[in-house]
């Protein structure tokens, strides 16, 4: 790959889907509007300890379900590594009339990394200073994974 389509390859929504940790998991839940019963990773339950906000690890919260915004709910997407730099007519020219129709009928599709296949993904409603820690650990897990994918770039 050109450092153009790496760039465009590592800076796509699809990857970093991917690459995403998440703050909890989701251990149990319907597929519609309801309450879920959220489970912290250790470094986020410190985080809210740290903060002095004394929570259990785990939780029952009120979840509302969204239409996945990386796979419009498709629940697959097609792999970044194919098209991330964006396809024009003169790109499907040159790959043939092959590609073209493997592309369009979805060959190239993968299991959508933000929802797993599953169309949607939960939006927890957390108590407000419960909030303030996630998007904090979600801030730095950001930060964290542009680092991360810049350092792959770069092939450190
Ligand atoms: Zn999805």
């Amino acid at each position: 790959m050109s450092t153009l389509e790496d760039y465009n390859y590592y800076g796509d929504a699809r990857t970093h889907a991917a690459w995403a940790r998440k703050p909890y998991t989701i251990t149990q839940g319907p597929t519609t509007k309801g309450r879920v019963t959220v489970t912290f990773v250790d470094s986020m339950h410190e985080l809210l300890c740290e903060n002095g906000i004394d929570v259990p690890q785990e939780m029952e919260l009120l979840a509302d379900w969204q239409v996945c915004p990386i796979c419009r709910g498709n629940g697959t997407v097609v792999d970044p590594r194919v098209d991330s730099s964006g396809l024009t007519q003169e790109d499907f020219d040159h790959m043939g009339l092959d590609f073209e129709e493997s592309y369009k009928r979805g060959d190239y599709n993968i299991t959508c990394p933000a929802c797993s296949g599953r169309n949607v993904i939960p939006k927890v409603t957390f108590p407000e200073d419960v909030q303030k820690c996630v998007t904090e650990w979600e801030n730095d897990e950001a930060e964290y994974r542009q680092q991360q994918l810049w350092e792959l770039q770069m092939g450190c």
